[in-house]
């Protein structure tokens, strides 16, 4: 990897920030994009802004085919087996909300068992909660391991005849832990429950390919991943998709509407009510190519790398405490110093220009579970460098001399 080269497609980092060079450490909450995402969608703007699936003139035609063709790379880029298994939604929480209500409600019934784990982000709980309580369901919680992982035999262990849905994190946005879901979702199959699966943390970061993980559901974010905000994707089985309602209606989605009864076209567009968002399904699938172009391998041994290096420096610091398994973590590291609060903290970072998360992450049940109610979190990408890294380290002793 050419990381000058890199760095010189994302333009946002050089900057100062308190008259310090900028260092990006917050990638697990939204990653920055680069230039050849930016110039797609602005291309889209200047030269074929146009309504989609609708018009038969060429702007709309060439806006539907950049819409589509998105569709296409992101079917290539988890390897999903037809492009209708691909929806646009705004999000990997939209997504998730999705199946919860459009899959939940229809195969979830009074007693039934939604399983899922206590590092989820809030929208990998929320959703099933209510739904959960929607239909007098049970929430069952796969424990986990001091370190943070999970064990399988756990995963196993809480499976009954009543388990409809296993709903887990591939990565954990808190420990960056790395789930095995392959082997969950055999657990899930040979049970005869789904498997839904928040990608929002894996597919930036490492290749992901839903069919030889053999998931149900699959959810992901594209502003996690080089792309804009405001689109996501929810990956389905068509078999499954194809069975299941549409939860939003409107426009594109009808096949024919009379006054008192309508009924709905196919996947994909079945779920997407309404004019989508077109300029971002561009700008994600700019930020697909990108990722290719580097080589997804290649970012996550980098990433490795990084965090490793980061990781063992950290450990140096007296008084840090850091969360999470001590290997096979992704890139990411969730810490609290002894004495500092992790907001005044990441203020203090801040004064120096180096970006970090404080706060309880969308994962409060986890920070129960760790104990505390806040941690920092410094989060790498491919366009981090270990410089930045010592940078960071030295601001994280100053800080720590000036409060204690
Ligand atoms: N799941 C995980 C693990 C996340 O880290 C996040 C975002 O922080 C989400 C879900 C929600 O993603 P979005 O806000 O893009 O819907």
């Amino acid at each position: 990897m050419d990381i000058n080269a890199i760095r010189k497609d994302f333009p946002i980092l050089n900057q100062k920030v308190h008259g310090n060079p900028l260092i990006y450490l917050d990638t697990s909450a939204t990653s920055q994009s680069p230039v050849q995402v930016t110039d797609a969608m602005s291309e889209y703007y200047n030269e074929y802004n146009s309504n989609v699936h609708r018009g038969v003139h060429t702007l709309g035609t060439k806006a539907t085919d950049g819409y589509e063709q998105a569709r296409m790379k992101v079917r290539s880029f988890i390897n999903a087996k037809r492009y209708e298994e691909i929806i646009f939604t705004r999000g990997t929480t939209a997504a998730i909300n999705l199946v919860a209500r459009s899959f939940g409600d229809v195969n979830i019934s009074e007693g039934d068992e939604i399983v899922v784990t206590e590092m989820e982000h809030h929208a990998n709980i929320v959703p099933w909660q209510e739904l959960a309580k929607r239909k007098n369901a049970k929430l069952v919680f796969i424990p986990l391991e001091e370190d943070g992982t999970i064990k399988l035999e756990n995963v196993e262990a809480v499976m009954t005849d009543k388990t409809k849905i296993v709903a887990v994190t591939h990565v954990s946005n808190v420990l960056g832990t790395i789930n095995d879901i392959k082997s969950i979702a055999e657990i899930a199959h040979k049970h005869d429950a789904y498997i839904t699966v928040d990608g929002a943390q894996s597919v930036p970061h490492m290749s992901v390919d839903v069919q030889d993980l053999d998931v149900d559901f699959y959810a992901f974010s594209g502003h996690k991943m080089l792309g804009p905000t405001g689109i996501g994707v929810l990956y389905g089985k068509a078999e499954i998709l194809d069975k299941m309602e549409p939860i939003e209606y409107g426009g594109d989605m009808i096949d024919f509407v009379d006054l008192r009864e309508s009924t709905w076209t196919d996947l994909p567009v079945k779920f997407e009510a309404g004019t989508p968002m077109i300029a971002e399904a561009i700008g994600l699938s700019a930020a697909i190519d990108y990722i290719n172009e580097v080589g997804a391998d290649e970012i996550l041994s980098y990433e490795q790398e990084l965090v490793k290096y980061a990781y063992d420096k950290m450990s140096e610091i007296e008084g840090i405490e850091i969360y999470g398994p001590t290997e096979e973590r992704a890139g990411l590291i969730t810490f609290n110093l002894d004495g500092v609060h992790p907001h005044d903290l990441a203020t203090a970072l801040d004064s120096d220009g180096v970006a970090v998360r404080a706060g309880h992450h969308c994962a409060q049940p986890l920070m129960k579970f760790l104990g505390v109610s806040s941690t920092a979190r410094a989060s790498f990408y491919l366009y981090n460098t270990k410089d930045e890294i010592d940078f960071f380290i030295d601001s994280l002793k100053r800080t720590k001399e000036f409060f204690t």
